[in-house]
C-alpha cells in the first residue's frame, strides 16, 4: 500500500477542508471498502480524513421522522429501537449486511459510498471504464453478478450497498456538505447510472464533499416488506433484492414504492410494479403480478439471466411479508 498522510477532524467542516488537497484524499469511515482497495492498489489516496468522529447519533426529527448521521455504525442501526418500529425494513436490511464484524466495523456513510464489488474492477490488472481505461470487460466476460436493469452502460455494476435500497424506498433525503455549503437531496436523485462523463462513481458527491447525514420522513399508513435472495445462506452480497413500501387506504393499496437491489447501477425503483399495486387489494395475486411487472423490461446480460427469475420472486415475497403473508 502506498504510504498516506491521515487527518483528524474535530468537525465536519474540518473534514471538508481537509479534502481539499494538492494530490487525492478521501474520507474513511470503518475502512472496510476502502482499505481493502488500497491494499488492492485500486485507489492510493495521499491522505485519509476519518469522518468516524462525526455525527454517530439517531435522532428524531420534529416530523415524526429520524435523522441518521453519517458515522453511525450499521449494528447501531440495527439495534435501534425506533428504527425498527418505523422502517423495518431498514432494520431487516442492516442486519443481513455481511457478518457481526462487518456490521460493528462499517459505517452508515461508508456502506452508502462503497464502491462497486465488479471482480473486474477489484482487480488492479484489469483497466475498465470505472478506472480510466476504454472497455468494459463483463460484456463478453464473467457477469453472472451483474445488472439485469439501466444496462445501457458504459459499467454494468449493480450497486453494492443495502442500506440505499430501504432509503430510497422510504424516500430518504441525503445532506451533503461540501466546500460552498450544505444542501439535501433525495436518495433517488443521489445515486448515478454510469454514463462516459461519470462512469467514475456512483453518485453526484464532489471530491471534497462527505455525506453527513441521512434523514428519513415519517413513515405515514405503510405496509413495509423487504427480501432478499442469496447464493446460500452466507455473509455475501444479495443477489437480489427488494424492498417495498406500501401506503395503504383499508386493505386497498393506495400508492406503493418498489425498490431493488443488487440488479442495476443504482437501487432501482420499479415503477412498472408500483403500477401493478396502486389500487389493488394487499395479497397473493397481486404480489405474483408485481413480480411479474418489475421484470418485464429486464435486460440481462449473457451470463446473468437467472437474476430476472429471482427478482421477480423478491418482489413477490417482498409484497407478501408487507402482506403478513409468511414464505419459504
Ligand atoms: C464479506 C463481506 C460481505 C459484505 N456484505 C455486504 C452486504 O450484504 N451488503 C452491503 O451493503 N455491504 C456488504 N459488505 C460491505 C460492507 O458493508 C461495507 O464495506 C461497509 O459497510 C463499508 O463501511 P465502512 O464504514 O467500513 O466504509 P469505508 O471503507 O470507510 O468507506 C467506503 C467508501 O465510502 C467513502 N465514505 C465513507 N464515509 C463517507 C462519508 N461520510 N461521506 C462520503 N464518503 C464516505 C470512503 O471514502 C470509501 O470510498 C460486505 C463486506 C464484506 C467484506
Ligand atoms: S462492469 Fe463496470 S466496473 Fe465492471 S468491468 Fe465493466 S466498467 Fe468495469
Amino acid at each position: 500500500m502506498k504510504a498516506f498522510a491521515y487527518v483528524n477532524p474535530a468537525s465536519e467542516r474540518e473534514a471538508v477542508a481537509a479534502l481539499k488537497i494538492d494530490g487525492i484524499a478521501a474520507p474513511i469511515g470503518g475502512g472496510q471498502d476502502l482499505l481493502a482497495r488500497m491494499k488492492d492498489y485500486i485507489d492510493s489516496p495521499d491522505r485519509l480524513v476519518n469522518v468516524k468522529g462525526l455525527d454517530g447519533t439517531i435522532t428524531a426529527t420534529p416530523d415524526g421522522g429520524i435523522k441518521i448521521g453519517s458515522a453511525v455504525k450499521i449494528i447501531d442501526l440495527f439495534e435501534h429501537a425506533q428504527v425498527a418500529a418505523l422502517y423495518p425494513a431498514v432494520n431487516a436490511a442492516a442486519i443481513e449486511i455481511g457478518t457481526p464484524q462487518i456490521r460493528h466495523q462499517g459505517t452508515v456513510g461508508g456502506n452508502v459510498n462503497q464502491r462497486p464489488r465488479c471482480w473486474y474492477y477489484r482487480n488492479e490488472e484489469f483497466v475498465c471504464f470505472k478506472k480510466g481505461g476504454s472497455r468494459c470487460f463483463a460484456v463478453g466476460g464473467e457477469n453472472q453478478y451483474h445488472a439485469i436493469f439501466g444496462n445501457e452502460g458504459p459499467s454494468h455494476i449493480v450497486h453494492p450497498s443495502s442500506l440505499a435500497v430501504p432509503f430510497v424506498a422510504y424516500g430518504a433525503r441525503f445532506r451533503v456538505l461540501g466546500p460552498n455549503g450544505e444542501r439535501e437531496i433525495a436518495a433517488a436523485d443521489y445515486f448515478t447510472l454510469p454514463t462516459m462523463q461519470n462512469v467514475l462513481k456512483e453518485n453526484v458527491l464532489e471530491d471534497e464533499d462527505i455525506l453527513t447525514h441521512v434523514i428519513l420522513p415519517a413513515p405515514g399508513n405503510v405496509k413495509h416488506g423487504h427480501y432478499e435472495v442469496r447464493y446460500k445462506a452466507s455473509h455475501d452480497w444479495p443477489l437480489a433484492f427488494t424492498t417495498v413500501v406500501l401506503t395503504m387506504s383499508g386493505n386497498t393499496i393506495a400508492s406503493a414504492r418498489v425498490v431493488l437491489g443488487a440488479v442495476a447501477p443504482i437501487p432501482w425503483r420499479s415503477k412498472a410494479a408500483e403500477a401493478a399495486l396502486a389500487g389493488k387489494p394487499l395479497n397473493e395475486r397481486t404480489a405474483i403480478a408485481a413480480g411479474e411487472a418489475a421484470v418485464a423490461e429486464a435486460k440481462p446480460m449473457s451470463g446473468n439471466g437467472y437474476k430476472v427469475q429471482i427478482a421477480k420472486t423478491a418482489v413477490k415475497r417482498a409484497v407478501l411479508s408487507a402482506a403478513g403473508i409468511k414464505t419459504a
